[in-house]
């Protein structure tokens, strides 16, 4: 017959409701606190999101404001003083850059880069001097003969006639076949220095309003085919100085971008003219009316793909700047602002779909002076609002934590000592049991012995001392059982405090056997004692061990028949000292082999009982032994006389 732990069972099934409510108690506040963090953590990024909007639209208004500040700066220019100027300006605002380009009214007429000019009147040049000279050049194809009249003319003529005289000469001597003296000619007449007042023709016009002189030396470096002629180098200079020079009169744009590109074209070290793409960018405004298109004060775009123009407030000028002009600006300036983490200003023109592409959050204007343009701040990778909110976040998180922790801590702290108290209560309740039980019987005995001697019924010598015999097993069986109950409950309340001394194992197996000496020298009991000659020292309880010990010699002596042999032996192995105790008793099943150990299982509890144990003796030992790191076996097979084995394996000492 097994031992049933029913006192156990019906605790465990009382139990459950104990641990839902405390699964609930712990569970409960940890979802508290995950809501309640969910919660903040969504105000936190609003509030965030609401702080950095308002913070980011006060940083979109300044940065407009810097932008419309830059411009306004920008877009002071310098008024010609006098028409004459322009050209000047012209040159100075595209120098400094200041603008792409710029063209300039009179009373409302382009007055540079200008339209068209009429030609002038042709009436000094219809005397009869030109009359000959062009007849001789065009009717009697005589270019000889024409450039000697023409060159006449040059002589008595005005500065502007004889210029274009001294022009025609030129090209009459390279159709006569003479183009070095057309070269010569012309090297002599007009390549003087730009800044050498002596230099006559320097000013001088054709009927077009183009300046003769530069015509002149392009002509002459046509006439010379190649850069390698001597005289090439120098005159290129010269007329690039020509084309640099804005000073009025001002060279007509047209004759100025034709006269640049020529140049380009056959002098490849021509060095880049500052304003040669001003210019080109001026010129098809020469045609366009922008007038209609404009609004003074304000960027406008035109009819030229990315070309913006700005018209000044009095009108007098048009500033012309390309997109990229515009942009890099806009850039420049930007940068030149307070730098916000994770965003960056980005600016979009008019029609330029949504500003600041998709990821911009916050967008405004940039004022009176660029219309329609948009500014607008763009993530820069992460979400601004989340990483704002993220340190408080973080913050709420670990509070989470630590506070889920901690109820969590204390849950299991407290299943613990739940477990703990209901251990000890279903151990209260099975030893009442077992101890009212066990104690009961040789109580009884001794009660009944007791009795039937005071009664004097019992006369016979031999028999009182039969009973006197029993009645001393009873009590020694009784003493055993309280002793066994009370080094029980001192372990159980963990009050066992061993000693940690160096011992002999020798000692410990002599002492044990000298406390189980009487019973083991009665009649039918053999007793083998193998004590190995060398066995390392332990550390431990001498009086810890030695009741180990004793437990289970008293074990083999009571659960062997008549005959006994018992065999107590101590050896090293496996880096530990083991005690050995072996017998040829009654055994047991394999499978009380794991539970032998446990209190109060007893394999057979009639059979035990009668033996005098409670089932607590086996629980002792391996409580002994674990204490002092070492572990327990047990070895058997059921059935008189196939014995069993018990041993203990204790650490050496180092
Ligand atoms: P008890 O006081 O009942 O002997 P123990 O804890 O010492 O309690 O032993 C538990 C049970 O193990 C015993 O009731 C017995 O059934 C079995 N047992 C212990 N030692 C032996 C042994 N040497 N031979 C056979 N069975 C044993």
């Amino acid at each position: 017959m097994f031992f049933h732990k029913r006192n156990s069972a019906n605790a465990g099934q009382r139990l459950w409701p104990v641990f839902v409510l405390l699964i609930a108690v712990a569970a409960l506040p940890a979802c508290g606190v995950l809501w309640f963090m969910n919660q903040a953590m969504r105000n936190e990024e609003l509030a965030a999101e609401q702080r950095l909007r308002e913070i980011y639209a006060s940083q979109i208004q300044a940065a407009a404001r810097g932008i419309d500040d830059a411009w306004r700066g920008k877009l002071t220019f310098p008024v010609p003083e006098m028409e004459a100027r322009a050209s000047e300006t012209f040159a100075a605002i595209v120098k400094n850059g200041h603008a792409d380009a710029a063209l300039f009214f009179s009373r409302g007429i382009l007055i540079y880069p200008e339209l068209a000019a009429a030609p002038a009147s042709a009436a000094e040049f219809d005397s009869p001097l030109w009359r000959e000279a062009r007849d001789q050049e065009y009717i009697w194809n005589n270019p000889g003969a024409a450039a000697a009249a023409y060159a006449r003319i040059a002589e008595i003529a005005g500065t502007r006639e004889s210029a274009m005289a001294l022009m025609a000469e030129a090209r009459c001597l390279n159709k006569a076949g003479r183009p070095e003296d057309a070269i010569e000619m012309i090297i002599r007449e007009f390549s003087g220095d730009g800044n050498n007042s002596n230099n006559r023709y320097k000013n001088a016009l054709d009927l077009e309003r183009r300046i003769v002189r530069a015509n002149a030396l392009m002509f002459a470096l046509d006439l010379m085919a190649q850069p390698g002629h001597p005289l090439f180098q120098k005159t290129a200079e010269t007329l690039a100085e020509c084309l640099n020079d804005y000073a009025a009169p001002a060279m007509p744009s047209g004759q100025r971008r034709f006269l640049m590109r020529r140049l380009q074209t056959i002098w490849p070290e021509c060095p880049p003219f500052p304003t040669r793409d001003a210019e080109e960018l001026a010129a098809p405004f020469n045609e366009i009316s922008l007038g209609e298109l404009l609004s003074p004060g304000q960027m406008r775009a035109t009819n030229v793909s990315d070309t913006w123009a700005y018209l000044t407030p009095d009108r007098a000028m048009i500033a012309l700047f390309s997109h990229n002009h515009i942009m890099a600006f806009m850039n420049d300036v930007l940068a030149r602002q307070e730098a916000i983490p994770g965003v960056h200003f980005s600016v979009t023109p008019p029609g330029a779909g949504e500003a600041g592409g998709s990821s911009a959050f916050s967008t405004g204007e940039i004022g009176n002076l660029f219309p329609s343009w948009k500014i607008s701040l763009v993530l820069a990778g992460t979400d601004p609002f989340r990483s704002a909110a993220g340190q408080r976040i973080a913050l709420y998180m670990w509070s989470g934590v630590l506070l889920t922790c901690g109820v969590v801590a204390l849950s299991v702290l407290l299943a613990a000592w739940l477990r703990r108290q209901v251990r000890l209560t279903r151990m209260k309740n099975d030893l009442i049991a077992i101890v009212s039980h066990e104690l009961k019987t040789p109580l009884a005995s001794m009660r009944l012995l007791v009795d039937t001697l005071r009664d004097g019924r019992c006369n016979d010598a031999r028999l009182v001392e039969e009973y006197t015999g029993l009645m001393a097993k009873e009590n020694a069986r009784l003493s055993r059982l309280i002793e066994d109950f009370l080094t029980f409950s001192r372990m159980e309340r963990k009050g066992a405090k061993f000693e940690r001394a160096l011992l002999r194992p020798r000692e410990i197996v002599e002492a044990a056997l000298e406390v189980v000496s009487d019973r083991l020298r009665a009649p039918g009991c053999e007793l083998e004692v193998n004590i190995a000659p060398e066995i390392p020292d332990i550390i431990g309880d001498r009086d810890a061990l030695v009741t180990a010990l004793v437990n289970l010699l008293d074990n083999a002596i009571k659960y062997s028949g008549d005959i006994k042999k018992i065999q107590a032996s101590c050896f090293a192995a496996d880096g530990r000292v083991c005690f050995e105790v072996r017998d040829n008793g009654i055994g047991f099943p394999r499978r009380a082999a794991k539970k032998i150990f446990d209190r109060f299982y007893q394999v057979d509890r009639s059979l035990s009982r009668h033996a005098g144990g409670c089932g607590l003796g086996l629980s002792i030992v391996k409580f002994i032994i674990t204490e002092h790191g070492g572990e327990v076996s047990a070895q058997s097979r059921p059935g008189q006389g196939k014995g069993s084995v018990f041993t203990l394996r204790l650490p050496i000492f180092d």
